[in-house]
């Protein structure tokens, strides 16, 4: 069958997928392969979910996502028309690229990055261009001054957690005025200074978050952009151009109940600093190179033995981590997500078994 060719298939959009991180069906592991948070969801999440009207099911949600927009705007101090919702920061950043990238000029993104920026460039055939990073993983400024048809990067960047200055992303926006630039800072509550009070500056600037990593909610689904409301207008065009109802029920109402505890939200994301801390002189002590992350993953190699292999022996043991094999670069480079204490104790006493015994 697979070696079959069908006459239709010269009509097919063919593209390579993304590559999601393994979810193993095996109970017991240590799983730090996903960028998850370790702590569940805000208390008022689990009460919404418990005492969720069922039959409110039978209707369709609301399709302007509204009380989850106020929430998250009220919460960033922006308005309601400053922010758009969707499923997931994917979600938000597909309908982005769709609507705001959408010239013959290449886009400009890193070359080592969320390694979903070419799968959608690809799918919705935008050029685009990627910008080496300097010898430290840094993005080089500079690179990104020159002609093009928007820019996107994430920040702290992905997968390898180091953080640019407010001033080098300001510097960036600056210099591509008649382009839109997207900040993408799924990882930004974990130390980094968001770029979100320059909307009101940069009318060409949006940022995108999401409440799967600093807010516990990686398997509701929610993202959002921040951005001038121009834009916002032009984006909720094509997403109801393409589906209406993209947010459920539950995810709206649990949505809201997260973002507006913002106590608890303090409270976890410093747990995860702590730890991150915790682990890098763990790290450190045991020879591992890394550069200094500001997110919630830790990016190195050992000096000691290959990022395969130490992949494997750590999966033999039911410990996750995520190994990249391309670009070469970075192949000997594990990315760690940062789990409990205890998680994080149990894989260094592991790490250090395997590097006894290799
Ligand atoms: N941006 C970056 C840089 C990411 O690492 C991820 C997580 N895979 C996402 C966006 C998407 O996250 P989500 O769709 O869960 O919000």
């Amino acid at each position: 069958m697979a070696n079959t060719r069908f006459a239709w298939e010269d009509n097919i959009r063919k593209v390579v997928p993304y590559t999601p991180g393994e979810q193993p069906k095996k109970n017991n592991i240590i799983k730090l392969n996903t960028n998850e948070n370790p702590y569940p969801p805000a208390p008022g999440v689990v009460d919404v979910i418990k005492n969720f009207d069922c039959d409110s099911l039978r209707k369709y949600p609301d399709p302007t996502v509204g009380n989850l927009v106020h929430a998250i705007a009220e919460v960033y101090d922006v308005k309601d028309e400053e922010v758009f919702v969707g499923v997931g920061s994917d979600d938000v950043l597909a309908m982005a690229f769709m609507t705001c990238f959408n010239s013959d000029k290449p886009i400009l993104f890193p070359d080592i990055t969320y390694s979903f920026y070419d799968v959608w460039a690809e799918l919705l055939r935008i050029p685009y261009e990627t910008q080496a990073l300097d010898e430290n993983f840094h993005i080089i400024p500079e690179d990104y001054m020159k002609e093009n048809g928007g820019v996107i990067f994430p920040n702290p960047n992905a997968p390898t957690g180091v953080l640019m200055s407010l001033e080098n992303i300001e510097k960036i926006i600056a210099a591509n005025r008649d382009v839109v630039v997207i900040v993408d800072e799924a990882y930004i509550d974990f130390g980094g200074e968001s770029a979100r009070g320059l909307i009101n500056k940069y009318d060409n600037l949006l940022v995108v978050q999401t409440f799967s990593k600093s807010r516990s909610m990686a398997g509701m689904r929610i993202g959002f952009i921040l951005g001038n409301e121009k834009i916002i207008k032009y984006i909720n065009d094509v997403k109801y151009s393409f589906n209406s109802y993209t947010m459920n029920r539950v995810a709206i109402e649990s949505g809201v109940a997260s973002v507006t505890d913002t106590g608890y939200f303090n409270e976890c994301v410093n747990k995860v600093i702590k730890t991150r801390e915790w682990t890098k002189e763990r790290l450190k002590e045991r020879g591992f190179i890394f550069e200094d992350s500001k997110s919630n993953f830790i990016f190195a190699k050992s000096d000691k033995i290959s990022g395969e292999k130490l992949f494997e022996e750590l999966k033999k043991r039911d410990i996750y981590v995520r190994h990249f094999s391309k670009p070469e670069r970075i192949n000997d480079y594990l990315r760690i997500s940062i789990g409990t204490d205890a998680e994080m104790k149990k894989f260094v006493e592991t790490l250090d078994c395997i590097l006894e015994n290799n």
